[in-house]
Formats: structure tokens, C-alpha cells, sequence
């Protein structure tokens, strides 16, 4: 049996819902915290520790709550908190290094993310057509979703996060969170990218 990893949820407010079910009916081990304040700096580095210290702690996964208010399309201004809450955890501190990323889609954008398959004009076979762009999440997701390659399609070990339908993170939660904490030992970790 593994040991639990603790977790650190970002979401947006509308989805607060969903943390606090996580939280009071999966028994996952979380911190319950969230960015709710400016830190003023300069220093990249020291921004990038500061919201570590002081908000991700010693958790080893960044949950990702992706529901109909998490697109980076809404505006930097707007997702600011989400999108240094994921910088911060794909940050490689001296203290403590990166966090894996798991993304939970909610029921509300099912149907705009997974879109059935689709025949590729590249390589002639069938590929899944998963929406993770700009209009569905902030940048720090997809593009360490889809991590830029010359190939027409991403396998499991070409991506760093993990995606995850609400439903199924629900029946299995240590299972996923597992495969997000297990991504950060993968080569594919030395290609993320914080600020994207
Ligand atoms: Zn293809």
C-alpha cells in the first residue's frame, strides 16, 4: 500500500463546492488553503517560494479544478490566484521540488472537452479529440498537458499533468493523485514549463 500524498486543491470560488466534498467525503490528505492575497515582488524566485511556503507546503500534488470559470481566455487579471497557484507548483524549489498536476474535469465541461475521436490528415489514424486550450484552462495547464513535440498525438508519457473526469476521480481518488505524483520521477518532468 502507498502512502497518502498530501494535496493542495486550486480552484475558483464557483467550484468550492467540489473542494469541500474532496475534502469531507474522499479522505484525501489536503491543505485547506488558497491564494487569496497579492505578493508583491520583483523577484520571480521569491514569489514562486513565498506562495510555496506559505500556501503548497510540503504537499507533493496540485489538484486542478477545471470547471466553467478556469480559462486562461477569461483573463490573466482574472485568473491570476489559479495561475500562480499552478506556477508555483510546477516551480522547482531548492527546498522542495515541483508538484505532480492533476486537472479534474467537472460534469459542467464534459461535453466541452471530451469531443469523441477524430481521423488524423497527418498519420491517417484515429486520435481522441481532448479540448485542453486556452478557452477551456489557464496556459500552465495545457501546456504541460500537451507539452509541444513534433508528433501528431500525445501518449500518457508524453504529457506531465493528468487529466481526470470528476466521476472517476470520485470512485478512485488515490489512484489518480498516485499517477500525478508519480509523473514528477518521469522524463517528461524535465520539460514542463512554469510560466508558459
Ligand atoms: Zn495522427
Amino acid at each position: 500500500m502507498n502512502m497518502a500524498h498530501r494535496v493542495f486543491i486550486s480552484h475558483k470560488r464557483e467550484d468550492k463546492a467540489y473542494k469541500n466534498y474532496i475534502l469531507n467525503n474522499l479522505g484525501v490528505d489536503m491543505i485547506d488553503k488558497s491564494l487569496n492575497e497579492r505578493i508583491d515582488s520583483n523577484d520571480e524566485d521569491y514569489v514562486m517560494r513565498k506562495i510555496r511556503e506559505d500556501y503548497l507546503s510540503d504537499s507533493t500534488v496540485t489538484i486542478f479544478l477545471i470547471g466553467k470559470y478556469s480559462a486562461e481566455n477569461l483573463g490573466e487579471e482574472e485568473q491570476i490566484y489559479i495561475k500562480r497557484e499552478l506556477q508555483a507548483s510546477l516551480y522547482d524549489g531548492k527546498a522542495n521540488s515541483k508538484n505532480g498536476i492533476l486537472g479534474i474535469v467537472l460534469p459542467e465541461m464534459y461535453d466541452s472537452i471530451y469531443k469523441g475521436n477524430y481521423s488524423c490528415s497527418e498519420c491517417g489514424g484515429n486520435h481522441n479529440h481532448v479540448s485542453i486550450n486556452n478557452s477551456t484552462v489557464i496556459a500552465e495547464f495545457s501546456y504541460n498537458y500537451y507539452i509541444p513535440k513534433d508528433k501528431c498525438s500525445w501518449s500518457e508519457d508524453d504529457r506531465y499533468c493528468v487529466l481526470v473526469k470528476w466521476d472517476d476521480f470520485k470512485s478512485k481518488p488515490e489512484k489518480y493523485i498516485d499517477l500525478a505524483f508519480d509523473k514528477r520521477k518521469r522524463e517528461i518532468s524535465s520539460k514542463t514549463k512554469v510560466r508558459p
